[in-house]
């Protein structure tokens, strides 16, 4: 939200590229703080491109644009044509953000992008999307550390990637002669509830330990988003390699490890404060 911090980074760093994935991220929470969320998600991105127009506007510039941008849309698959329908605080912030790259580009002569990923996921993923969530709580109840994992809307599905690669994407986008926007996504579709069962057989739990709970709906979701890799595919020669089962394996695999180094007394201080009630930290304090 501060352009003299921003100018003062571009200074520091003198960047060829810049990478500009800083947002308020999650989408439940945009509900709840709907201005704050404009103000950082949508305006952050005029910041940043004011700060870079007045430096350098040779500088390259990545915009995290989101799967979430297409919201209700209908089409079975989207791709960089889909018209967007967005259908929440966040993705309406995150639309702002799209078009003013768009004007950037156009109107400055900027090399200015839009990535436009679908969900993306890693071991450090944080603990309030529904990923991490399950890994973490699939791995708390097969250590005895919990009983059982409450989640919202269990027919939601995702388009969900292994998110080391899609940031090669990323950068594979700013490695081109001219900008452009790409979609990337693995073109697979998955349930919550799948993810919940897949990551109950790898911890060795009951799947009877994943509720559903009316507290973790939200006022308006979007029940599917599957993506259309095929310009990136083409393009810029980008493909997903690490697909659904492979991606909960990874994620389940590292929390049990964490959980079992936890339990040794190793502290993980990267999670202290992303979702409190399930911070490692806190939970150390609870013993
Ligand atoms: P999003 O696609 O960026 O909103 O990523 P999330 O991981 O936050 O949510 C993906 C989908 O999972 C959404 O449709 C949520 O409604 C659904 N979902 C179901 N239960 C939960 C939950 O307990 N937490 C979260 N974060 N999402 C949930």
């Amino acid at each position: 939200m501060d352009s003299r911090s921003i100018s003062d980074a571009l200074i520091k760093s003198d960047p060829h590229e810049v990478y500009h994935l800083a947002a308020m991220s999650f989408v439940g929470v945009s509900f709840n703080q709907p201005l704050y969320t404009g103000n950082v998600t949508g305006f952050g991105v005029v910041r940043v491109l004011e700060e870079i127009k007045k430096f350098n506007k040779k500088i390259k510039f990545y915009q995290a644009s989101s799967s979430e941008l297409y919201g209700n849309e209908e089409s079975a698959i989207k791709n960089e044509t889909t018209p967007f329908r967005p259908a929440s605080p966040y993705a309406i912030a995150k639309l702002y953000g799209y078009w003013m790259v768009n004007l950037y580009r156009e109107g400055y002569g900027m090399y200015a992008t839009n990535g436009i990923l679908f969900n993306h996921e890693s071991p450090i993923r944080g603990l309030e999307f529904v990923t991490r969530k399950v890994s973490n709580g699939a791995a708390k109840i097969s250590l005895g550390l919990s009983k059982n994992l409450y989640l919202g809307n269990l027919s939601a599905k995702r388009d969900w990637g292994y998110a080391p690669e899609y940031v090669e994407g990323m950068w594979m986008m700013l490695q081109q002669n001219n900008p452009d926007d790409f979609v990337l996504a693995t073109n697979e579709l998955h349930s919550v509830r799948e993810l919940a069962e897949e990551a109950c057989k790898i911890a060795g739990i009951s799947i009877s330990k994943i509720k559903s709970s009316k507290d973790y709906f939200r006022p308006c979701d979007v029940e599917d988003l599957k993506g259309d890799n095929t310009k990136a595919r083409k393009k810029l020669g980008w493909k997903p390699k690490t697909k659904f089962k492979k991606l909960v394996k990874i994620m389940v695999e590292k929390d049990i490890d964490r959980w079992q180094r936890w339990l040794k007394g190793e502290y993980f201080p990267w999670d202290a404060g992303t979702s409190g009630e399930d911070s490692f930290v806190l939970h150390r304090g609870q013993e």
